[in-house]
């Protein structure tokens, strides 16, 4: 990307872009950080001072957000191994061996964590004297995929005090314990980790996220700013044990946070009332094959009251209802409140309740990749009435508004796996769409997955990502893995761009 000097970056040109699905070559200006204009490549009047950048026929979006993240959660789970595919210990204690291999300065004195083995189906067995051979005397603990069991080496079991036998595994309340441990990371070792993974994820397009980080958000974030966090903007959600606190910080949905740099606004009030399909506690009007409806964690009554609290307060609610059952119970609250808002994942959804959402202006903020992470436990769990799983076209036409999101780390932090799935209902592994009926258009995910209605206009923040390929038109294949040439917040560049 050929430039000019840049002065000051208050005013900036983005000269010789396309508009997905248009061919005309258009220059965009940006002023103060907001688009000021929009006309024909080489036409618009001269802005004194202001920096120009030739982006060569490039295709311009307005900058995707991720509507439902656990950041912290993300960014540690980046920094762990990945065991989820190693098929015996012998194979596990290799992918260690090569991760630690590749460690800056021996990983800086921290433990190295793996995460997700599955050593049900392992020929051989986990030990000691295995996992020090392939550790060079660093600390070491591997999580299992149900977290019920820990295995370390000798390192991490002097580290942290407690005593194994040969078998180097931890189980149970002992596991429990260990992992505690492992969570506490200095908050310095936590933020660079957090910026490292914001940086990759605005190299992906994103310029915000919904932060649904189960902690008191405010002060994280503050902090993050304060040490240089300029990634993304963020929504930082507030939960119930924490709403008198925010009310009396005279906190409310939408309001930029002081020391935010502009970046960082109070989110929505987040509230769980089911749990998921995987353990079977997603709340659901029928039972499950193996009987119980799933748990609803939150009854009726008890969300009216914090929904009222919520709209007394300039909180918009973000309930967590992933059942049908869960869903008919929030869709109840909101009506009976009077209040707008977002129901988290809306993942199986009684026919009749479907135009409810519209009705009642509610967002739906749904993840697609869970769809297709998630048919088989749906197809077993809630056989013959998937047709209204993860429902996204059904809800999209009986006028949800749609925000996507990834719900991060329970799916990568990358809003094109995330379109892409809401856009084919599949993967490109083989296996065929799922319910390819509840698709979106590309059109339609681009929308949902950006603010302002999915367009570029003046007056708007200069929130921007710079694509190699028409999102419209590129093969399904490139557009699961979308090329960003550049991403722009409020006119700065966040990705690319120099
Ligand atoms: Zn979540």
């Amino acid at each position: 990307m050929p430039q000019s000097p840049a002065a000051d970056v208050t005013a900036l040109r983005l000269a010789s872009v396309r508009i997905p699905g248009e061919s005309a070559l258009l220059d965009i200006q940006v002023l103060d950080g907001e688009v000021s204009r929009i006309g024909p490549a080489g036409q618009l009047p001269v802005v004194p001072g202001s920096r120009e950048v030739d982006l060569d026929g490039r295709y311009v979006i307005p900058g995707l957000w991720d509507e439902h993240v656990h950041m912290t959660q993300w960014a540690l789970g980046a920094n762990r191994i990945d065991l989820s595919g190693a098929a015996s210990a012998g194979e596990a204690a290799d992918v260690v061996r090569s991760s630690i291999a590749r460690l800056d300065d021996d990983g800086a004195g921290l433990t190295v964590v793996g995460v997700g083995f599955r050593d049900a189906g392992w020929a051989d067995v986990p030990s000691l004297a295995l996992l020090d051979g392939a550790t060079r005397g660093l600390p070491v603990a591997l999580l299992s995929h149900d977290l019920h069991c820990v295995w370390l080496n000798s390192a991490a079991a002097s580290r942290y005090e407690v005593a194994v036998d040969p078998s180097g595994l931890l189980r149970e309340d002992p596991a429990f314990h260990l992992t505690r441990e492992l969570g506490k990371l200095p908050d310095a070792v936590v933020d660079a980790w957090v910026r490292e993974s914001a940086q990759a994820a605005a190299a992906r397009g994103i310029v915000g996220i919904v932060d649904f980080e189960m902690t008191w958000n405010r002060d994280v974030w503050r902090r993050r700013v304060a040490e240089g966090f300029d990634s993304f903007r963020v929504d930082a959600g507030v939960y119930p044990q924490d709403l008198d606190r925010a009310i009396g910080a005279g906190m409310r949905t939408g309001q930029p946070l002081d020391g935010g740099n502009g970046l960082v606004r109070v989110g929505p009030l987040k509230v769980l009332i089911d749990g998921s399909l995987n353990t079977r506690t997603a709340y659901c009007v029928d039972p499950y094959p193996h009987g119980g409806r799933g748990l609803l964690t939150v009854s009726e009554a008890e969300l009216l009251e914090l929904l009222g609290r919520a709209r007394d307060s300039g909180f918009v609610p973000a309930v967590h209802a992933i059942g049908d059952g869960a869903n008919e119970v929030a869709l109840n609250a909101f009506a009976a409140a009077g209040i707008r808002g977002r129901i988290e994942h809306a993942q199986f959804v009684r026919r009749q309740d479907f135009a409810r959402f519209g009705e009642l202006g509610l967002t739906a903020s749904v993840q697609p990749a869970h769809a297709l992470d998630d048919r088989d436990a749906a197809d077993s769990n809630w056989a013959g009435r998937t047709d209204r799983a993860f429902p996204l076209r059904s809800l999209l036409d009986a006028g949800a508004i749609l925000a996507l999101g990834s719900d991060a780390p329970v799916a990568a932090l990358e809003p094109w796996t995330a379109m892409s799935a809401a856009t084919t209902r599949t993967r490109q592994d083989g296996r065929g769409p799922w319910h390819p009926e509840q698709a979106l258009t590309r059109e339609e995910a681009l929308t949902a997955s950006t603010r302002g209605r999915g367009r570029i206009r003046v007056g708007n923040p200069a929130d921007l990502a710079v694509l190699d390929g028409d999102p419209l038109a590129v093969p399904d294949a490139v557009f699961a893995a979308m090329p960003v040439a550049a991403t722009l917040v409020a006119g700065r560049f966040t990705h690319g761009g120099h």
